[in-house]
């Protein structure tokens, strides 16, 4: 197949890798200077669309989703699938989407979770909002991407999912840093705090997969000084994201909320460029009110 990628960051860079790696012809666009395994360079976001039965965009919010769908949707081959995987607002997707209807395009909303070592293993989750015959169309990308696919519903359906999964994840990841503090203070060693809650019911991915004390559990971003992997700041992106559709639907989630509440300070203190599992060394240092 031959295939347009647009956004080739932490994410966008192993998942175009993977594409390439099955024997699709992958053509990519980013504004930064890059270099991916097997995927040949355009000049434009326009250029990578032209004449690919598939353009996948990989970006950081639905702002530049906008501009870069404006771009493409006229530049892309009729019939064409555009599968926009990143995280955005459920009306930026909605508009994504009813910019390619416009244009004669199909189009799936597929947002991911498994974060960057998910998209380098191939093991992500896409869960995915549009029509039956453009989930179709993408589906076979999926499944060289990721390990897991859910067809949520139409247009928006697969942001909205994802929306909800992160505030989960934000919440977790924070209570799982308090959990450490506390231990820390009350002298238990982090090892064995590991040790019970992963195998116990306080367990989670943010404890179990992604650990953010360092030096315990299997690799993380902690142990890498927390570079990201997924940072602060994309934390509270989803976590102002989760705020507006509970606003706009009307949905009581005051975890959800204190959480984006804490990333935001996490972010004005400067740790936007951290990975959102800094949390715990933030905590350290907080002051019990
Ligand atoms: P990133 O900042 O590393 O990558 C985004 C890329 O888009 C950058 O390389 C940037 O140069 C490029 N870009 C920006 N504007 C552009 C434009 N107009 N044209 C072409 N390229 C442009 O971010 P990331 O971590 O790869 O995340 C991408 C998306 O995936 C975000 O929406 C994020 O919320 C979501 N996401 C990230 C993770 C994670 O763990 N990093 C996990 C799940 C979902």
């Amino acid at each position: 197949m031959k295939i347009g990628f647009i956004g080739l960051g932490n994410m966008g860079a192993p998942m175009a890798a993977n594409l390439a790696k099955a024997g699709h012809e992958v053509t990519g666009f980013d504004l930064a200077p890059y270099d991916v395994d097997g995927v040949a360079k355009a000049g434009s976001a326009a250029a990578a669309a032209a004449g690919r039965e598939a353009v996948l965009t990989m970006l950081p919010n639905g702002e530049i989703l906008a501009s870069v769908m404006a771009e493409i949707a006229p530049a892309a081959m009729k019939g064409a699938v555009l599968i926009d995987c990143s995280t955005v607002d459920v009306a930026a997707a909605r508009a994504a989407h009813e910019t390619a209807a416009a244009a004669g395009l199909l189009s799936v909303d597929a947002p991911v979770s498994g974060g960057v070592g998910g998209a380098s293993g191939g093991t992500l989750t896409f869960m995915c909002g549009g029509s039956d015959e453009a989930f179709a169309a993408a589906q076979p990308l999926f499944e060289i991407m990721g390990q897991k696919t859910v067809h949520c519903g139409g247009a928006g359906a697969g942001q909205s999912a994802k929306i909800c999964n992160n505030m989960i994840l934000g919440a977790t990841m924070i209570v799982t840093c308090e959990a450490f503090a506390l231990a820390d203070k009350l002298g238990l060693s982090r090892q064995a705090m590991f040790d019970v809650v992963s195998t116990s019911s306080g367990y989670s991915w943010s404890m179990n997969a992604y650990c953010p004390a360092p030096g315990i559990g299997p690799q993380s971003p902690s142990d890498n000084d927390y570079k990201p992997g997924f940072a602060a700041s994309l934390m509270l992106k989803d976590l102002n994201l989760s705020q507006q559709a509970a606003e706009a639907a009307g949905a009581a989630t005051p975890i959800g909320a204190h959480a984006a509440r804490l990333y935001a300070a996490m972010v004005e203190e400067g740790g936007g460029g951290k990975d959102f599992s800094a949390m715990l060394p933030r905590l350290e240092t907080m002051k019990r009110d």
